[in-house]
């Protein structure tokens, strides 16, 4: 480990952190040459109470010539610390906006929605209204159908400045959820001051909500807050017909998770619609 005293002096530096050093310059190296070819977005569908399909988040895959699939673990903080989360943030953006836009001339899927995460970077940025207002006329998508994800973290600091780019979005029609809630520290306060339009319940509450009593406890918590605040309340990470059960009866509306389906390729996500559609 660095820094420590060995016997033979001061080691600055060990196999393991050359290894994960090199493994960082190679992903750097990579990342800037991944645009836009190796990048996919994979739609995982969101539903209401009735499982009928209203929309999607979109989730980013990296998929390396060599290497295969890279997950957005691995390098979106690689993305955030070196600044390409900027052109990479554009790119889902647009992607989204563009298939909005297709689903926009076809009257059963106009309504479809999608959910877009936005890194801390990204919302950081001065312009990043102006961006984002950009893309939407560039496209020619109807902001109504977009919602961006923001996390607690990203607002809780310059309040002032977080209200005030979101409302100049909202005015617009695009929607607001709050992604992994109750993970983060924003105050109630803070929370009653965003102009949201979603709660995120966090999968990690959503996990051992029907054996953990604590959990349980929070996702109810979280349900009727948003309630009383007038959000939409969507769950995460819904993996089981008994976790559904247990945030319907306690009044999450707004579904997600492996229980429905994986994030999948645009082809399979509009397979299932058209198959949800046939047979509701
Ligand atoms: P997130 O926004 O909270 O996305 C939810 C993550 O949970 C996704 O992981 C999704 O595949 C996974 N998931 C969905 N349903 C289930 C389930 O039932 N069980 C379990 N165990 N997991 C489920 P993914 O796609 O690996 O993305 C991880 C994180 O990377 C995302 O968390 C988000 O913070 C970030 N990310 C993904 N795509 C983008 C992007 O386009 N831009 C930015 N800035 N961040 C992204
Ligand atoms: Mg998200
Ligand atoms: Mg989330
Ligand atoms: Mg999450």
């Amino acid at each position: 480990e660095a820094r420590s005293l060995g016997r033979g002096g001061i080691r600055f530096f060990d196999a393991t952190m050359q290894a994960a050093l090199e493994e960082r310059v190679r992903l750097e190296d990579w990342l800037h040459k991944a645009l836009p070819d190796q990048f996919r977005l994979y739609y995982q569908m969101q539903v209401d109470g009735a499982g009928a399909i209203q929309g999607a988040e979109v989730l980013i895959r990296w998929l390396h010539p060599e290497r295969g699939m890279i997950p957005p673990s691995e390098f979106i903080p690689l993305a955030e610390e070196t600044g390409m989360i900027q052109p990479i943030g554009r790119w889902v953006l647009e992607t989204a906006c563009r298939q909005l836009k297709a689903w926009e001339a076809d009257v059963a899927m106009r309504h479809l929605k999608l959910a877009v995460n936005v890194s801390a970077r990204q919302f950081r940025q001065e312009d990043f209204v102006r961006e984002v207002l950009d893309v939407v006329r560039a496209t020619g998508a109807d902001p109504a159908n977009l919602k961006l994800e923001l996390t607690e973290s990203m607002v809780v600091e310059n309040i002032d400045q977080v209200v005030d780019k979101m409302a100049t979005l909202k005015a617009t029609g695009i929607q607001f959820s709050l992604d992994d809630f109750g993970t983060g520290f924003s105050s109630l306060s803070c929370l009653r001051r965003l102009p949201l339009d979603q709660l995120k319940i966090d999968q990690s509450f959503v996990r051992d909500v029907t054996e953990n009593a604590n959990d349980a406890a929070i996702v109810r918590t979280i349900i009727a807050l948003g309630q009383s605040l007038g959000l939409e309340v969507i769950a995460e990470g819904v993996e089981t017909a008994e976790q559904r059960n247990f945030l319907a009866v306690h009044g999450c509306a707004n579904f997600q998770g492996y229980f429905f389906s994986r994030p999948v390729p645009l082809d399979d996500f509009e397979q299932q619609f058209s198959a949800a559609r046939r047979h509701p």
